[in-house]
């Protein structure tokens, strides 16, 4: 009998997790370690925030799922890893602390056989003074963050009608944030409420973002071929923002967030402030505060773990400036170099390095995306990891035997730019592959024809239709692992 730990139940850990219940018979043991007793579905925590939907509508209670299908939920969040056991046991384990009301703060250590890390990303506030719904910014990260965010909306709304001016910043709250896709949604589903509330001629929108240009999105951005022309996700982009009346700031490390104002940076060394009446700002992502513990008791966490706090993996992490990046730096069984046992998937993976080009302002600041690791890719490393690990034990073999490499795979990301079933739009595109191989694909990195980009109101359909579709997967309903991720 072995025992699979899941650590984390967002995308990459549930999806781990119910594959692996499906591919290992009962007589193996799957249990998910996580803090919070909801599911959530983060992508619609956009919708969220504007109002257009509840909390409720986009979470659902996970332990009746798990009780369902045979896993062992314990609501708690890990603290520790100890690959190598202890004095008493030669099995690793995980120190976790119980937030499941009827054990809270209770200390555990669960043994395991296998170990997937798919603890998602710490919302890092911390790294800009001010930032976050402690401070004087709001976030959309979490579902009752994006509460709060529709509640302050519809105050600006309130004072818009009531004649007064407002300025609404929305972005990234640091130099190194990702998920700039995220923050480009939320302009623009804050526009179209405005909008939509009659309201938007006394409204001021402004994004501000670490990206190089717009349509970057971290990715470096998107080149594709359109009615036979190469086009790029730049131009499409700036066309947008025009058509919408949204200004940009670009190039920008959000220094400071003080009460209705923040000041920042750009590349070119220039500093300035910005006054605000609302600002959504995403804070930087970091790797939980995970420690790693040998034999002895000697803290090995700067071995297993990079400096960003994610999980070190088959990556190469050999520094090395960009001309020399390759599609294979990038990951593709996500085990860790030091135990063959232990994995990390998601966002909890240590990439290699960007994909957008690196850059720092005169003073050393970065100014620059951090790399994505969207929800398509996050699902795909789970399924792929529990497929190794349920191979893994069937044969006894210590070699993961499916792969995942972001160079290797495709995505898609619809992003919603206004929601209304005859009024909205969304920008809907594909990439493949997400990591750009120039010695698959000279020129541009990615393939062409493969790389799309389209706005409009089908992409609304498809994103709503996303919505319901995952959720039905997530709920693990009959035939749910039919859904791609
Ligand atoms: C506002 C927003 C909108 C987005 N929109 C899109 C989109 O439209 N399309 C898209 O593809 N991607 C989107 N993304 C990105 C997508 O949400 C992530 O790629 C995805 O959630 C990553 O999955 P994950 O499993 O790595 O992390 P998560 O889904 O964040 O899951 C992490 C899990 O780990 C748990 N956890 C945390 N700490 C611990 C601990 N110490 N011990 C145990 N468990 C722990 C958490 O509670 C959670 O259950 C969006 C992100 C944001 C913030």
């Amino acid at each position: 009998m072995a025992r699979v730990v899941v650590l984390g139940a967002g995308i990459s850990g549930h999806t781990a997790a119910l594959h692996l219940r499906r591919l290992l018979d009962p007589r193996h043991e799957v249990v998910v370690v996580s803090p919070n007793s909801q599911w959530n579905w983060i992508p619609s925590n956009i919708w969220v925030g504007v109002g257009w939907m509840k909390a409720q509508q986009v979470t659902f209670p996970l332990r009746p799922v798990y009780d369902k299908h045979g896993i062992d939920f314990r609501q708690a969040k890990a603290v520790a890893l100890h690959p190598e056991g202890d004095a008493t046991t030669v099995k690793g384990f995980v120190d976790v602390v119980y937030t499941d009301p009827a054990r809270s703060g209770e200390v555990q250590g669960i043994e395991y056989d296998f170990l997937v890390n798919a603890t998602g990303p710490k919302l890092n506030f911390g790294a800009t003074p001010g930032l976050g719904p402690d401070g004087h910014s709001l976030s959309v990260c979490t579902y009752g963050h994006a509460e709060q965010a529709a509640a302050a909306l519809a105050e600006v709304i309130r004072k818009l009608k009531a004649g007064q001016r407002q300025t609404l910043v929305i972005g990234v709250g640091h130099g190194t944030c990702t998920c700039e896709g995220a923050a480009f949604e939320y302009t623009f589903n804050v526009e179209h409420e405005l909008r939509a509330a009659g309201v938007r001629d006394r409204a001021e929108v402004i994004y501000l973002t670490n990206e190089y240009e717009l349509g970057d999105f971290g990715v470096g951005g998107l080149t594709f071929k359109q009615s036979g022309f190469v086009t790029s996700s730049k131009l499409w982009t700036e066309s947008l923002f025009k058509e919408r009346g949204v200004k940009s700031i670009v190039r920008a490390h959000v220094q400071k967030v003080e009460e209705g104002r923040l000041s920042y940076e750009t590349l070119d060394g220039v500093e300035d402030t910005l006054d605000f009446d609302f600002a959504m700002l995403l804070p930087p992502f970091r790797g939980q505060d995970l420690q790693a513990f040998d034999r002895e008791g000697a803290d090995i966490t700067a071995e297993v773990f990079a400096p960003n706090g994610f999980l070190k993996v088959d990556a190469d992490y050999t520094p090395k400036p960009v001309e020399e990046w390759k599609a294979s730096d990038w990951p593709s069984t996500y085990v860790s170099p030091r135990y063959p046992n232990v994995f990390g998937v998601g966002i909890a993976f240590a990439p290699p390095h960007p994909i957008s080009t690196p850059r720092k302002a005169p003073n050393g600041t970065v100014i620059s995306p951090a790399p994505p690791r969207t929800g398509m890719p996050s699902g795909l490393m789970g399924r792929a990891v529990a497929q190794s690990i349920a191979d893994m034990i069937k044969t006894g073999s210590s070699v993961p035997t499916h792969h995942a490499s972001m160079a290797e795979m495709g995505a898609a990301c619809v992003a919603s730019a206004g929601a209304g079933f005859t009024t909205g739009t969304a920008a809907s595109m594909t990439m493949y592959p997400v990591v750009p191989d120039y010695d698959r694909f000279p020129g541009y990195g990615r393939s062409l024809t493969e790389t799309t980009g389209e706005i409009g109101l089908a992409g609304h359909w498809m994103k709503h239709l996303l919505h319901h579709m995952f959720i039905y997967k997530a709920k693990g309903r009959p035939g749910w692992s039919m859904i791609p991720e």
